[in-house]
């Protein structure tokens, strides 16, 4: 049985969390005196001379529109990886616990572990790319807090059997995180719907890849509303900036050029698959749910090296596990592709 209070560090439990201007007096006023502002405005001609809302309440009504949650169900970060160091600080204990990664997955989750001080315990993907249940089984001990699955997985790109990831949901004792950042491309349903069915879930989403807004560093996690609580209390009280989350909704207003770019990008992504196979220098593509695709080819360095002189930069991802000689490549825009193409048919294989 899943018992959030049993997972919680003990300091955390115990946190009076910082309570600011804002959380004192959330009315409306004609005059604030309260937060040591600059009360004659700000050099840039908006209201950037006030702290922005700690809660986010506009974005989050917003984004429970278009995600079809409670707003008490949203945490909005300064990106996922704001969320993802929470989690480790909320709950997992220095030197002590555990959490369980199935690389080759993104790197953010044991980097973040490493910052805490917080055991890794590494569990490969199988040869299909696919979890090894058994495997994460024999790896859960009584410290272990978090498993982290990321699907469509970054850098893999292939979607993760639901029906695995819904037997860690019902047995795990602690919390199984499913990184979905790459979820409008996928032909996967999104686990967003399920929080109310697994008290032990979190799912991330962000608005730095589909959305098309990586510069302004905006992530969400979306989780029971006890989990949530946990996360307000420990993020910084200003987590998300005012003029990210002015501009996140605004750019939240647009869902029609975002969805007509996915069907873009999912178009191109086949395309540029095809495109790719009849290349000499291409050994396999892998199926992709993502906005890239993973790409096992004879020289990874020289067709890296290649695209490099010729401007044109992919990422090489021949040195890790289980993705020997691989590239991993963004789908660009239809010019983009195509010189790439164009580029790969110059270079040809040492042997
Ligand atoms: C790109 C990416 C993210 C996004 O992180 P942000 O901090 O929101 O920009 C999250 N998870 C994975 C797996 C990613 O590849």
């Amino acid at each position: 049985m899943f018992d959030l209070q049993h997972i919680l560090r003990e300091n955390i439990k115990n946190l009076v969390p910082y309570s600011s201007a804002r959380d004192e007096f959330k009315g409306d006023a004609s005059v604030y005196l309260d937060a040591n502002e600059n009360s004659f405005g700000s050099p840039l001609n908006t209201n950037y001379n006030r702290y922005p809302d700690p809660m986010q309440f506009k974005v989050k009504q917003r984004l429970s529109e278009i995600k079809g949650v409670p707003p008490r169900n949203i945490f909005v970060g300064n990106g996922s990886d704001e969320a993802i160091d929470i989690l480790f600080r909320a709950f997992c204990r220095p030197g002590l616990d555990n959490v369980i990664t199935v690389p080759p997955t993104y790197g953010m989750y044991e980097v973040s572990a490493n910052i805490n001080d917080i055991e890794v315990r590494k569990v490969r993907l199988t040869a299909d790319y696919q979890l090894n249940i058994e495997g994460i089984a024999e790896a859960i001990d009584d410290n272990t807090k978090i498993i982290f699955i990321c699907s469509p997985n970054n850098p893999t790109g292939n979607s993760i059997n639901r029906t695995d990831i819904e037997t860690i949901l019902a047995n795990f004792n602690g919390l199984v995180v499913i990184d979905e950042a790459y979820i409008n491309y996928s032909r996967q349903k999104t686990f967003i719907q399920e929080l109310t069915e697994y008290s032990n879930l979190v799912v991330l989403h962000t608005l730095s890849k589909a959305w098309g807004l990586a510069g302004l560093r905006l992530g969400m996690a979306f989780a029971s509303e006890e989990i949530i609580e946990v996360f307000n209390k420990v993020k910084p009280p200003y987590n998300v900036n005012e003029a990210s989350q002015q501009l996140a909704l605004e750019a939240l207003q647009n869902i029609e050029q975002i969805n007509d770019w996915i069907r873009l990008t999912v178009s191109e992504r086949e395309k540029l698959s095809s495109d790719l196979r009849n290349l000499e220098i291409v050994q396999k593509i892998y199926p992709s749910d993502a906005n890239f695709i993973l790409v096992k080819t004879f020289d990874a360095k020289g067709i890296y090296d290649h695209l490099v002189s010729k401007g044109i930069i992919v990422r090489d991802r021949s040195k890790v596990e289980l993705c020997e000689g691989s590239l991993r490549i963004t789908i660009g825009t239809p010019e983009e592709n195509q010189s790439l193409i164009n580029n790969l048919k110059t270079f040809s294989v040492q042997k």
